[in-house]
């Protein structure tokens, strides 16, 4: 069975809010087993929010979560790199309201998270298991989910846009994939959509050096990390918002022009639907997570 786990020390690191552009000091802390995942504003006296389905507040652009009128923004980010490095348990702590954008991708989060070490704990983790399909349409837009033993994720995206089109990748999170093929993307963002965007109030601590800048015909700020680098972030972000179950998923995930909105909505159906999936411990894969995780870091680093 595989152990819960946890981060050896905490990590810290600073930046600013894509949407708020607020500056904001971050920690990443250790936390007991069993605690899951919990934001912490030490701005406003230590004021504690579970990363969990129902926190969610706001979908569009990025997810947020709210308890008692108190807010965290963008939350996808820190917590796929926490789902993609096999972390349970973790306190993240901020000073502001949102987390800090850093390079726009995950790998600062697994950078910090391999700096802090990775700790096995004395619980066996429980797995989400999917029973049975639930599929979900809006328009063109789709997002089902079906049985599996393992964890993996497709997604397709149809964007208008030279250097995008229709892109489709899939991955299983096991064997360190995660780290190598998703947490590098970076998130994206056009030009053309940026004055109504700040007009909104949405990106104001958006750069080059946090997201790709698209033009009309092609990027700002050349190179790309993957060729499709465009759908590999939406499983970053994907893989983001289904760790707010709140246990990590053994289940195939299928997505087509979703966002936000659609992630945190199946995960609020799988949630309420207890025919649709079952809790277990059984091991996941061959290979403990941690030692996969480990070995992967190296290379990367
Ligand atoms: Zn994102």
């Amino acid at each position: 069975m595989q152990s819960e786990q946890t981060i050896c020390r905490p990590v810290e690191s600073s930046g600013v809010g894509l949407h708020s552009g607020a500056t904001v000091h971050m920690r990443i802390l250790p936390a007991p087993a069993g605690s899951g995942v919990v934001f912490r504003r030490t701005d406003l006296d230590g004021f504690e929010l579970e990363a969990v389905s129902r926190n969610v507040a706001r979908v569009s652009y990025a997810t947020s979560l709210m308890k008692k009128g108190v807010f965290i923004s963008t939350t996808e980010h820190v917590l796929s790199a926490l789902i993609g490095c096999g972390i349970d348990n973790a306190i993240v702590e901020l000073d502001n309201l949102e987390v800090p954008i850093l390079d726009g991708s995950a790998q600062p989060f697994v950078e910090a998270i391999s700096r802090a070490g990775i700790k096995r704990q004395r619980r066996s983790r429980t797995y989400l298991r999917i029973r049975r399909e639930l599929e979900l349409r809006e328009g063109n837009k789709f997002i089902g989910v079906y049985p599996s033993d393992r964890y993996s994720v497709a997604y397709t995206i149809n964007f208008p846009h030279p250097l995008i089109g229709k892109e489709t990748f899939r991955v299983e999170l096991s064997n360190g994939n995660y780290i190598r093929e998703i947490a590098p993307a970076r998130t994206f963002g056009s030009r053309e959509d940026e004055a109504a965007m700040r007009h909104m109030g949405l990106i104001r601590g958006a750069a080059r050096e946090n997201c790709i800048v698209l033009t009309r015909t092609g990027i700002e700020n050349p190179p790309l990390r993957y060729s499709d680098e465009f759908v590999r972030h939406k499983i970053l972000d994907l893989i983001g918002d289904l760790a707010l179950l709140g246990k990590r998923i053994l289940g195939n995930v299928v997505a087509d022009r979703a966002g936000h909105a659609m992630h945190t909505a199946l995960v609020s159906r799988i949630l309420r639907d207890r025919t649709l999936w079952e809790q277990t411990t059984a091991e996941e894969a061959q290979e403990t997570e941690s030692s996969r995780v480990q070995s992967q870091l190296q290379p990367v680093l």
